[in-house]
């Protein structure tokens, strides 16, 4: 792993200001083993720890509300004499029932199963209670309200904090084991924010940051309810600029390394030799990567855009500058298909462009040699293959350049991988899935990033239309209406990790169904299982118009294209993310007649599935839909794996809380480029209350 820096505010160091706070919760009034063990289920093993577990709402508990000011469906705290207590019946069900009132009212309070502790209360006493009301006949009612007694005066006059539950815990419990740590822990506690950043961000101290945010004694209740009381938003920074400071520090760091200057020069001579005029956007992003490959530091950077923008073509012109210098370019995808169905789509380019490209899989074998053979001498320009190329088995004789494509299918270890392994190559990683801003701050925070937000001239939009499975039929029709103008079509059956063999013989069934129901048309199968060569046959036969409808399972996800090929549906649409379906139907669209692509589904014409599918029906906007994809399905279903934790962030929300990432992030890389020693000061102290590995440099 990468050198980790040592904390100097471990548990042995005596001295440190932060020592206290790293007691365990076990320390904490009322907090035995038991309690201690279902705290530590919630990552709680510290009193900070605990201290950035926030309640996730609050009761307004601040004054007493008069009977008749009570708003039915909302709490209130009320006082009233206890007038009438006794057991009624409802539907078979023993109730108590007591009626306090009061001079502005009666209410009634009522407890399923009449528990005995309420019997001790007796008409005539007075009694103060929290709950939600409703309006039931004349009376306003409210079940099971909290009774506040003597000795509970914590519990009312300020807004009262709620948590998230925590299994045998009640709330009162985890308030008083609270409020007991703040009593003891936030006096005089050292803040490791910088003044300056708090003061510029208006952030208040930590101490009182922590006892504010729990317990808010200047209450105003519509910002704790949206996250934005100054105390809250203090305490969503710090976990911000801590996961921003580790990525400003590697960043910092690999800047320092040594990396190769490529000289870049002359760079129209490849722009003639390819088969199109590249986009602005294109020329952009070639001239930030070149800019960034002839400095004398390792690039690493991120090419980020579209399905379909073009960003293949970028690489490889950045592949063939470095080739030009006499290196070598290690070109990944995340699975061996991917790698194969890269190495056949660049064929055409990398001929053109006069670079030797070759394939390394582990399914070639003796072929494997040769072609490892090669790359240690030298003679292959650009070796193609997954991230089993940067492990030992592979020598290269000089690399210069390692692209990686789909770099969120890969996790964040294999990164760290690399950069170990190689002598200091620039890196440039390629994403597909439009990663929302927001993502790619907490994801990618310490590469530079290059957008192309402009597709090839000439694109079409595709228009892509919902259809219930019980409209197949339809589908069916416009289907063959597009093959009968000369078109060609894809039918996809996207594959479900984990269910891979259910869903091929599903494809391979319906291709044959197909030839049932379309007779006149050649119907073509092709999916991930087959033997490269056979699949290269396919394509071709596909290419050259023999077969009108390509049966496919998610192989064709990436680099083929066929303008003819102008319809596509896709099965089961409400199986997958809407960043996937966006990533498919950017097969079609390449020509200039109008494209379709129709999803089949099963759905509930309300259901969230329908409201889903209904985005990718009107927008072609890639970073709404991985927006919309975030929002609805989370980060690691997004990505399409569970990346090592890094938004399993406490207090903040990468969605919610954009803007407080945005400001955390400046600050963060201004402090290391402005004062690199203090800044890893605070990032040993940070590193040090937090237990987590998220944060290792
Ligand atoms: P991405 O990887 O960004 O999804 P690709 O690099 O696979 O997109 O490019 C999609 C297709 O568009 C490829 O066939 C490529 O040759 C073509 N293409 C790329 N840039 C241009 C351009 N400037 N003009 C026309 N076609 C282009
Ligand atoms: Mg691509």
């Amino acid at each position: 792993m990468m050198e980790k820096y040592h904390p100097s505010a471990t548990d042995s160091d005596k001295d440190s200001p932060y020592r206290k706070i790293l007691s365990p919760v076990s320390s904490l009034k009322g907090v035995g083993k038991v309690i201690a063990r279902e705290l530590q289920k919630r990552g709680i093993q510290t009193v900070y720890d605990l201290f950035y577990f926030l309640p996730r709402s609050f009761q307004d508990r601040r004054k007493f509300v008069p009977i008749n000011e009570i708003i039915p469906g909302q709490s209130a705290l009320i006082k009233g004499k206890i007038l009438k207590l006794g057991r009624v019946r409802l539907r078979y069900r023993a109730i108590l029932e007591m009626l306090i009132g009061n001079k502005n009212g009666i209410i009634s309070a009522r407890w399923m199963g009449a528990p005995r502790y309420l019997f001790r209360f007796r008409k005539g006493e007075d009694i103060i209670l929290f709950g939600r009301f409703r309006r039931s006949f004349e009376m306003l009612e409210t079940y099971h309200p909290e009774i506040i007694e003597d000795g509970d005066e914590h519990e009312i006059g300020s807004l009262i904090p709620v948590y998230p539950e925590i299994e045998g815990i009640s709330q009162r419990r985890i308030r008083r084991i609270v409020r007991d740590a703040i009593t003891r822990f936030t006096q005089n506690l050292e803040d490791p924010l910088p003044t300056k950043i708090r003061q510029a961000r208006k952030l208040p101290e930590l101490g009182d940051a922590i006892k504010e945010a729990h317990f808010p004694s200047e209450s105003r209740p519509e910002e704790l309810h949206i996250w934005r009381s100054p105390a809250q938003r203090r305490l969503i920074f710090d976990e911000f600029f801590m996961l921003q400071l580790t990525l400003a520090l590697k960043r910092s760091k690999a800047s320092r390394q040594k990396g190769i200057a490529f000289g870049t020069h002359g760079m129209e001579e490849i722009y003639r030799s390819l088969p199109f005029k590249l986009t602005g956007s294109q020329k952009r992003v070639i001239h930030e990567i070149i800019t960034d490959m002839s400095r004398p530091f390792p690039m690493n950077r991120l090419l980020q855009g579209d399905v379909g923008c073009g960003k293949t073509v970028v690489a490889l012109i950045a592949a063939w500058a470095v080739v030009r210098n006499g290196y070598q370019v290690a070109f990944m995808a995340p699975t061996q298909l991917l790698a194969e169905q890269h190495y056949l789509s660049t064929l055409e380019l990398t001929r053109r462009m006069n670079l030797k490209a070759a394939l390394l899989t582990s399914g070639m074998g003796t072929l494997a040699d040769e072609v490892r053979n090669r790359v240690k001498q030298g003679d292959i320009d650009i070796l193609i293959g997954t991230h089993a190329l940067i492990q030992e088995s592979v020598r290269f004789h000089r690399l210069g350049l390692v692209i990686i494509d789909e770099q969120h299918r890969f996790g964040v270890e294999q990164r760290a991988i690399l950069k170990q392994k190689a002598t200091s190559p620039d890196v440039l990683t390629m994403t597909a899935t439009p990663i929302p801003r927001t993502l790619g701050l907490t994801l990618y925070g310490d590469l530079d990033i290059s957008v192309i937000d402009e597709l090839p001239p000439g694109r079409k939009p595709i228009q892509t239309r919902l259809f219930h499975e019980r409209d197949r039929t339809k589908v069916y029709a416009i289907l063959t209406e597009e093959i009968k103008k000369g078109r060609q079509a894809y039918m996809v059956y996207p594959l479900i990790e984990g269910s891979e063999k259910m869903d091929l013989k599903d494809a391979t069934q319906m291709a044959e169904e197909l030839r049932g129901i379309l007779p006149d048309f050649h119907i073509g199968m092709i999916h991930g299982r087959m033997p490269l060569d056979q699949r290269e046959g396919i394509m071709e036969a596909f290419k050259k118009g023999a077969i009108d409808i390509l049966v496919s399972t998610t192989v064709i996800e990436v680099g083929i294209n066929i303008p003819n090929a102008t319809i596509m549906v896709i099965e089961n649409a409400e199986r997958f993310g809407l960043s996937q379906i966006h990533q498919l139907r950017g097969r079609v669209g390449r020509s200039v007649y109008p494209s379709k692509c129709l999803l089949l589904a099963s759905y509930r014409k309300t259901g969230e599935a329908r409201r889903r599918l209904g985005v990718i029906e009107k927008t072609t906007d890639g970073f709404r839909i991985a927006e919309e994809d975030l929002a609805i399905r989370g980060p690691g279903e997004l990505l399409g794996v569970r990346q090592s934790g890094f938004y399993n962030f406490r207090v903040a929300n990468i969605m919610r809380d954009a803007e407080i990432l945005s400001e955390a992030r400046e600050e963060a890389f201004r402090l290391v480029d402005g004062d690199a020693e203090l800044a890893h000061g605070i990032y040993n102290i940070l590193s040090s209350l937090s237990h987590s590995s998220n944060f290792n440099l």
